[in-house]
């Protein structure tokens, strides 16, 4: 015993940089600019005893209420018996920002290993090295589980995360989740629940989600405590199928665990001797104020941290995608549209399906692009463009006897890197074949060196993938899941796709991805730690893009949140602008033949676009994004506002739909109250000079004369 306390004295030291916070001995603590978690020995095992806001100054907001840092599985399945596990907690080690608690298990022989991490460096193109220690955001959970026995482990996956939560005001808090894009946006959104006792929900996200009523969640939660001010948000980092559960007890505590994907104990994982089972690293952060001042922790975190370094520093980027006609895309046709890209201030010409031979032949179309993509490709980089392409590289295709260089079922090479047998009269879509399991490693090896040949033939600046790229459902052994059971195979083809990704951009620094995956079907934080931007539906239109960009913007950063705009609302150049910002509010794509735009409409979608890359970007790249009207329903008016981190600026999108009301006064956020603040209405809907205090109390009260018109009004503090 006096060994053990003697050991755990000598390592008690605090490892953020706040060393001071807690000099109690037996105490370790983690800390973001705006987050602490303290971890202490009790009883022999390492427990959270606090989790705070660093805005918070006294105990009494602490949401921690003490519990096992880590929650070990107790049992596992060995020549089909069950065996209890009991665990000894071994030690801890540390490194700066980070601290692991290790668990072993003499039989069966089992190791644990529990990580938590609040700084990390990142490494950026260009060799700039970025602390984000002293930024704000959540604090970071991974665990994995070594099988050190002789024998294959049985074993249903815990949670990578529980915590019991203690609400501050003692009230009912509320607890925020989200629907998911996924292809065309949800009717309602955005859910704001009373955590009142006995409330419990399971928010389940798959890799492949349905628009359905089956609908699955963003990984995301936050308890929001109204009376406090002040709450507790976290996620899940992976695209496998995941949970988060979230139960309040009949006493005050509120029980959140998040991680894989349970299905109430019934689904298992395998682990052959030696191998490592790595549960799927979650975050957890903590805020003072309202729901968004945690949010844009949150973003700040995911733009520095989570998110891959941008190529060339900036975003997001202005982008045709030529989808706007479809499959017909051919040499001609994009010779015209990078013209078009060119004339129009637009900065990356991306080719969309079309251009391919065959689903699973991933080769210019001879006749289509007789000289090859790679001219294109040379012609949109003379014009001073990036280049994107489309491609569903996980698709394999129906030619009949396939050479080496195509992905299909009908090799017999390859026909076990698919989940099942084809019969010999399946045809694939036009698009669309069938999914090659990322689990199965002889597929992802194909997949990675056909996309090592795409990149550099194609001189690729942007690639894209859509279509299905993880599966959760394949019948093959072999894969590393178990046959059938749909959250291992996800797990498995997760880590797949995400080996793929991650030796692509190893070898492609300068490369940025883009995630479609039929219109946000796949998008989570997993995923956004490989792609720079997610596209977030299928939604071509300007009032379910705003809707998408409304509750997408709530867990991710605006410059990650794609919109692909297309269709038109009306005939006025009042309408065509409305229809341009719509999508301006993250990452624009325009989806559209702009070669039919009238010469009003060509000279209206120039200005729009200098508008977006001289004053919207900065905002959107790194501005607190603010919700200040209720959600787009088209028929009451709807806007978003950003402000720069010190509330010196920012800009206020507007949009009247169809409202018979031709003005709304706008209460504004962020903003200093004591400074003054110039109002600088694009199209003149509001103007004056206004303090802060004003401008969020009072608000801005904006006119617009026509139904489905929009402004972009910007404040900057007067001299
Ligand atoms: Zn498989």
């Amino acid at each position: 015993m006096i060994k053990i306390f003697i050991i755990c004295t000598l390592l008690s030291l605090c490892v953020s940089a706040n060393a001071q916070y807690y000099s109690r001995t037996g105490r370790w603590s983690l800390k973001t600019a705006d987050t602490i978690i303290v971890f202490e020995i009790k009883e022999g095992n390492p427990v959270i005893v606090d989790l705070l806001s660093t805005a918070a100054k006294s105990k009494p907001n602490n949401w921690a209420v003490g519990t096992p840092e880590a929650d070990l599985p107790d049992s596992v399945e060995i020549d089909g018996q069950t065996n209890k596990v009991t665990w000894e907690y071994k030690g801890i080690k540390q490194r700066e920002g980070q601290i692991s608690f290790t668990y072993q298990s003499k039989d069966p022989s089992l190791e644990y290993v529990s990580t938590w991490e609040a700084a990390r460096l990142v490494l950026n193109p260009g060799n700039i090295v970025e602390r984000y220690q002293t930024l704000p955001g959540p604090v970071e959970h991974s665990a994995y589980l070594v099988n050190k026995t002789r024998k294959t482990v049985i074993l249903a996956p815990t949670a990578t995360i529980t915590l019991p939560l203690m609400p501050q005001s003692g009230q009912s808090p509320d607890i925020w989740w989200i629907e998911k894009t996924a292809g065309h946006v949800s009717d309602v959104g955005i859910h704001i629940d009373a955590l009142t006792p006995g409330y419990e929900k399971t928010l389940r996200c798959g890799p492949y989600s349905q628009t359905d009523a089956t609908r699955d969640a963003f990984p995301w939660f936050c308890v929001h405590d109204k009376e406090s001010k002040c709450g507790v948000y976290g996620g899940v980092e992976f695209s496998g199928w995941t949970q988060i559960l979230i139960k309040r007890e009949p006493n005050a505590v509120t029980r959140v665990s998040m991680g894989l994907d349970q299905r109430e104990g019934k689904t298992r994982t395998r682990l052959a001797p030696g191998e490592k089972l790595q549960f799927p690293t979650c975050f957890i952060g903590a805020y003072k104020g309202e729901v968004e001042d945690g949010t844009h922790g949150l973003h700040r975190w995911v733009e520095k941290h989570l998110r891959p370094p941008i190529p060339g520093g900036v975003t997001p980027l202005l982008v045709n995608n030529s989808w706007g006609s479809g499959m017909a895309v051919d040499e001609a046709l994009a010779k015209t549209m990078i013209d078009d890209c060119a004339d129009l201030g637009i900065e990356m010409y991306h080719v969309d399906a079309g251009w391919f031979k065959e689903v699973g032949d991933w080769h210019s179309h001879p006749e289509k692009f007789p000289n090859g993509l790679e001219k294109i490709a040379d012609y949109t980089h003379s014009k001073d463009l990036k280049f994107g392409l489309w491609v569903g590289w996980t698709q394999g295709g129906s030619i009949k006897n396939p050479g080496p260089d195509v992905l299909s079922p009908f090799n017999p090479e390859q026909k076990s890197w698919f989940a099942n047998d084809y019969p010999e009269d399946w045809k694939n879509a036009a698009f669309k074949g069938a999914t090659a399991c990322m689990g199965c490693e002889d597929a992802r090896n194909w997949c990675l060196n056909d996309l090592r040949r795409m990149v550099k033939q194609y001189k690729l600046d942007l690639l894209e993938h859509d279509q299905n790229m993880i599966l959760s459902g394949c019948e093959r052994e072999g894969h590393g899941h178990i046959p059938n059971d749909s959250v291992d195979v996800s797990r498995a083809a997760a880590e797949g796709y995400y080996a793929v990704y991650d030796q692509l951009r190893k070898e492609n620094p300068n490369l940025l991805f883009e995630d479609c995956v039929n219109g946000g079907r796949l998008f989570d934080f997993g995923v956004a730690k490989r792609a720079h931007y997610i596209c977030m539906s299928d939604d071509f239109a300007a009032l379910p893009l705003r809707k998408d960009f409304y509750d997408s913007s709530y867990p991710f950063p605006p410059s990650m949140l794609e919109a692909y705009i297309r269709n038109k609302v009306g005939d006025s150049v009042a309408n065509f602008r409305y229809m341009l910002r719509s999508a301006m509010l993250g990452w624009c794509t325009i989806m559209t033949d702009m070669s039919k735009w009238t010469p009003e409409e060509r000279a209206a979608a120039k200005r729009e676009f200098a508008i977006y890359k001289d004053k919207l970007r900065p905002f959107i790249a790194s501005g607190n994004v603010y919700h200040v009207l209720p959600r787009p329903d088209g028929k009451n008016w709807d806007g978003m506002q950003y402000a720069d981190q010190k509330g010196d600026k920012g800009v206020l999108y507007v949009f009247r739909p169809q409202s018979e009301k031709d003005t709304q006064a706008v209460i504004l956020r962020g903003l200093n109250p004591k400074k003054r603040y110039a109002i600088e209405a694009t199209d003149g809907s509001a103007s004056g000079t206004y303090t802060g205090e004003e401008l969020m109390k009072s608000g801005l009260t904006v006119r617009l004369a026509e139904k489905q018109s929009s402004d972009l009004i910007f404040f900057n503090t007067a001299k």
